[in-house]
């Protein structure tokens, strides 16, 4: 691991400055996936800015009638939570799907959605990956890509975006509230948060230096039927190959969001309006611009295999 300075910053927007203003900075919070990457020496920071000392860790109704998520809410703490459990449960479900009991106590909401992927080819500094070095080459197009994804992909890179809660997010059109460097905040759709590869794989989401996510704002709960389904290699502690979480009504409408399979969490809101009770039409219609490769083709049949159970789930 490189040599750091550290600073444990004391608010908001002094972190948001700190980051902007050093060279080559990044805000720390449950560190399970920074401090993985420094190890490896994929990302060097010269400079860590803690996060962990500001208050970001409650959760709190909105007078919309939603629920505000502080950015250090811990995954243990937000999918155990009373409303989340009752009102969003397909976020509570997403959450426990996630890595283990250890890891969750740690990591964080911001955390999680801005964890990077894993790519085998991203972690191994020995092969070329545009994503690590822009410009490099992409060992995964001819190589092991059986995990990775299958629409919304690029020349440059075929990663997947390796978030659980993410997609439970995008589902559910959570907007991320941002402290920037000069004040202001702003708020972001999650739809907007993540970018995908095109020539910049690099650049994986809209923030710009020094934007400091300072809390997750759920809109007023959905109702209806709520399932997370992850297909995975072991029946625990994996990436999913191909995951559903989705909001059923009883007249049958329903909204459907993807993981595994982009390089952002995937929802496409017109195939949902169209084809909410047929997994054939739905798949077709999501993955319209699909670009498998021979080793990860198996995902067009999984997920419509996947959404046909999600359909006939009994879940409450
Ligand atoms: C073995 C293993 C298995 C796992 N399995 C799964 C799984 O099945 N599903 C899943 O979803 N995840 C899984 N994970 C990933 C885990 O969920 C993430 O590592 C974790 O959520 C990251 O949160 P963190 O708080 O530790 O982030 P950190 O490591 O502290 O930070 C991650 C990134 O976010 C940035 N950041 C953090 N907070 C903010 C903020 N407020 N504003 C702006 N930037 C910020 C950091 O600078 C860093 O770039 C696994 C991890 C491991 C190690
Ligand atoms: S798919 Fe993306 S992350 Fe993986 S090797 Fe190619 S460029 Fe790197």
């Amino acid at each position: 691991m490189r040599q750091f300075t550290y600073e444990r910053a004391a608010t908001p927007a002094a972190a948001a400055d700190a980051v902007a203003h050093h060279e080559n900075a990044k805000f720390i919070a449950g560190g399970t996936n920074l401090l993985d990457l420094m190890k490896l020496e994929i990302e060097t920071p010269a400079h860590l800015v803690d996060i962990n000392h500001l208050g970001l860790d409650t959760i709190e109704a909105t007078p919309e009638g939603g629920l505000r998520i502080g950015a250090l809410v811990r995954n243990t703490d937000l999918a155990a939570n009373r409303t989340v459990m009752e009102h969003y449960p397909v976020l509570s479900r997403a959450l426990v799907a996630g890595a283990s009991g250890q890891l969750r106590n740690k990591a964080t909401t911001a955390g999680n959605l801005l964890q990077r992927t894993r790519c085998p080819y991203f972690y191994d500094t020995a092969q070329p990956c545009n994503k690590r070095v822009p410009g490099s080459g992409c060992s995964a197009l001819g190589g092991f890509s059986r995990n990775l994804a299958i629409v919304g992909v690029s020349n440059a890179c075929i990663a997947q975006h390796p978030s659980d809660m993410a997609v439970a997010m995008r589902l559910l059109d959570a907007v991320v509230e941002v402290a920037s460097a000069d004040g202001k905040t702003k708020h972001m759709p999650i739809a907007n948060l993540h970018r995908l590869p095109g020539d910049t794989p690099h650049v994986e989401n809209a923030l710009q230096k020094g934007d400091m996510i300072t809390s997750v704002i759920l809109p007023k709960p959905l109702g209806g039927r709520h399932i997370y389904r992850k297909v995975r290699d072991r029946a625990s502690y994996a990436f999913a190959t191909v995951s559903v979480a989705a909001v059923i009504q009883q007249d049958g409408s329903g909204r459907f969001a993807f993981g595994g399979i982009a390089p952002k969490p995937w929802r496409v809101e017109s195939a949902e309006r169209a084809h909410a009770s047929d997994p054939k039409r739905l798949t077709d219609a999501v993955l319209a611009d699909a670009r498998p490769t021979e080793q990860n083709r198996f995902k067009v049949a999984l997920l419509e295999r996947t959404i046909a159970s999600v359909l006939t789930s009994r879940t409450l």
